[in-house]
């Protein structure tokens, strides 16, 4: 038996209890006649006494060998501690240890293994392993487990039923790049690894298994931004025979359940906001409500005068920051330059003081007169003490920038609380999406989403007009899930096809079979899926998904402990046809 307690678990009413514990050292202060340990595990620290007086001399030899990190096996006494530390579970007792085996000695670490290290990004990725005996670290895998058991339960209880669809396919567009496999049996062709598994939780909807969910890896091989992963994991679900109504119920169950049970918190029904109204308040389609700063777009009452950046804009749109009237010319000009950088792109920014005494300074007195600027108070929700910032130009791009500056304000200002939680549902989404790029109709969810019947009739005459029946659910400015009720006859798909570019034959060749599937008899379905490391991240009340990966790749797509991806050599590359490809 390696141990008989682990080191989180003696307590004062285990005093006198003989004991066996094994684990890491996680320092030793050496005072000559004792030498005390903390002995780390999983499950917490456990200090140990030697003592010249109790201990054998051997042993204290033995303790005095010990380094940082060294993995030991202990027998020992519990007893009272003197000096009681109550910060930590087991601080009332220490263990005096008469038996001593190094199980394996370590090399001093790379960093500190303490809660505040002193190892960078790079260096704690590298050794993984060891950042993970780390308590942030090893406290978010454990709370993802918690999350991942939550979703289980909750989606076993009602009949969901879990099952592994296949890593290696042909390619499902859901917008990014495929990562693929070569083929060494079928020379020359490749495998997909699934950016989502929609089109096989799609055919067991067809094959009526009823509900399925599944949590999985999906692979997408994109420019990586911030905090974002080539693979990830999601919480995958399809539904049959069901309406939008129905699954939002379900899923909304599911987030709610894990808010009360891993927060206690209840929230009774989530808001929802169309697509359109979210574009209008936040100019942005996942709005963070825990603060408001909503939009007030201005055209009508800036309009009719002879400021000639207003009257020309397409938008004029404005937010007002609570209790900054009082920012200095600097300050302001600061937020300014803030939004003409590159990557906001805005060409100035108009402002408007709403003093406290009731009247209004604005950086364009010259054309508005008080009467004006108390309407722009009004249309922002401006009070007395606030600041207006207000933007102007093409509607889209304007929107987009001031939502970049009410996010960037929230954040200076401590708006975000990480410990309050205010998720929405955004709703009716547009169907396809112009890509300038391309020149063409992109499906914004994915190819699969069904139309609004109502809305069909546009699809020749104005397709950027045509809504779906797709939906996102945002959790504090995070889209952290997506779905749409799909469509499930062979006509409607190929239509759909049609309108993304696709000939009758590329539709044929991709897709042929998951359309001849819906000529067998497929049930109206649906479902959606959640981003799993995003919403362990920020019920962890984190915004960075990497201390909730065990390994995790960096900015660049590389694991820097195994050094991936990496060459392989020329048999390899052999065997899989491809060497003769590359010299070509
Ligand atoms: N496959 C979709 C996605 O990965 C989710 C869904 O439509 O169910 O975003």
């Amino acid at each position: 038996m390696y141990r008989s307690h682990n080191c989180g678990e003696l307590r004062a009413a285990d005093i006198n209890k003989e004991v066996t514990l094994a684990g890491w050292v996680q320092k030793s202060r050496d005072k000559g006649f004792m030498i005390w340990v903390d002995l780390r595990d999983r499950y917490g620290i456990t200090q140990l006494i030697f003592d010249e007086a109790r201990t054998d001399e051997t042993i204290m030899q033995q303790a005095r060998s010990l380094g940082r990190e060294f993995v030991i096996q202990i027998k020992g006494t519990v007893i009272e501690r003197e000096s009681k530390n109550m910060n930590i579970p087991t601080g009332e007792i220490e263990v005096l240890v008469n038996e001593l085996t190094i199980l394996n000695g370590a090399q001093l670490p790379p960093f500190t293994i303490e809660d505040e290290t002193d190892g960078g990004e790079d260096l704690r990725m590298k050794y993984r392993y060891l950042d993970i005996r780390r308590n942030p670290v090893k406290n978010g895998l454990l709370f993802r487990h918690k999350v991942t058991q939550e979703v289980r339960n909750y989606l076993a209880n009602l009949d969901f039923c879990e099952v592994e669809t296949p890593y290696l396919i042909k390619s499902t567009p859901e917008g990014a790049r495929d990562f693929v496999v070569p083929s060494r049996m079928n020379p020359g062709q490749f495998y997909a690894l699934p950016q989502s598994p929609q089109t096989f939780k799609q055919l067991l909807m067809v094959g009526g298994l009823d509900r399925y969910f599944q949590i999985v890896k999906c692979f997408r091989d994109e420019d990586l931004r911030a905090d974002r992963q080539p693979e990830f994991t999601q919480i995958d679900c399809e539904m049959s025979f069901i309406e939008q109504e129905d699954i939002l119920n379900v899923f909304e169950g599911l987030t709610h359940h894990l808010l009360k049970t891993i927060h206690g918190i209840d929230i009774a029904q989530f808001p929802r906001m169309t697509f359109d109204e979210a574009m209008r308040k936040y100019g942005n389609d996942k709005p963070d409500i825990r603060f408001g700063m909503e939009f007030g777009e201005l055209n009508a009452i800036t309009q009719h005068k002879e400021f000639a950046v207003f009257n020309n804009a397409e938008l004029v749109v404005g937010i007002a920051v609570p209790e900054a009237a009082s920012y200095t010319r600097k300050q302001i000009d600061a937020l300014i330059e803030w939004v003409k950088r590159p990557q906001i792109g805005a060409l100035g920014m108009v402002y408007c003081k709403c003093e406290l005494d009731g009247t209004f300074k604005s950086s364009v007195d010259k054309f508005y007169d008080q009467t004006d600027l108390a309407k722009w108070a009004e249309v922002t929700g401006a009070k007395a003490g606030d600041l207006i910032l207000v933007l102007s130009g093409p509607a889209n791009k304007t929107r987009t920038q001031l939502s970049a500056l009410r996010m960037e304000l929230a954040n200076r200002l401590g708006l975000r609380k990480s410990k309050e939680f205010a998720p929405l549902w955004v709703m009716d989404f547009p169907l396809l999406e112009w890509d300038e790029e391309t020149e063409r109709y992109h499906a914004m969810h994915h190819p699969f989403t069904s139309p609004k019947k109502e809305d069909m009739h546009l699809l020749d005459t104005d397709p950027g007009k045509v809504r779906a029946n797709a939906y996102d659910l945002v959790l504090n400015g995070n889209e952290i899930g997506g779905g749409s009720i799909r469509i499930h006859d062979k006509e409607t798909q190929a239509l759909m096809f049609k309108h993304l570019g696709f000939t009758a034959a590329e539709a044929q060749e991709q897709f042929g079979f998951l359309m001849n599937a819906f000529q067998y008899g497929a049930p109206p379905h649906g479902g959606l899926a959640f981003g799993l490391d995003r919403l362990v991240a920020i019920l962890g009340g984190q915004e960075t998904i990497r201390d909730f990966i065990a390994f995790p790749k960096n900015n660049a797509g590389r694991d820097v402990m195994i050094d991936a991806p990496a060459a392989i050599d020329n048999a390899q590359l052999d065997e899989l046809n491809l060497a003769l490809n590359l010299k070509q």
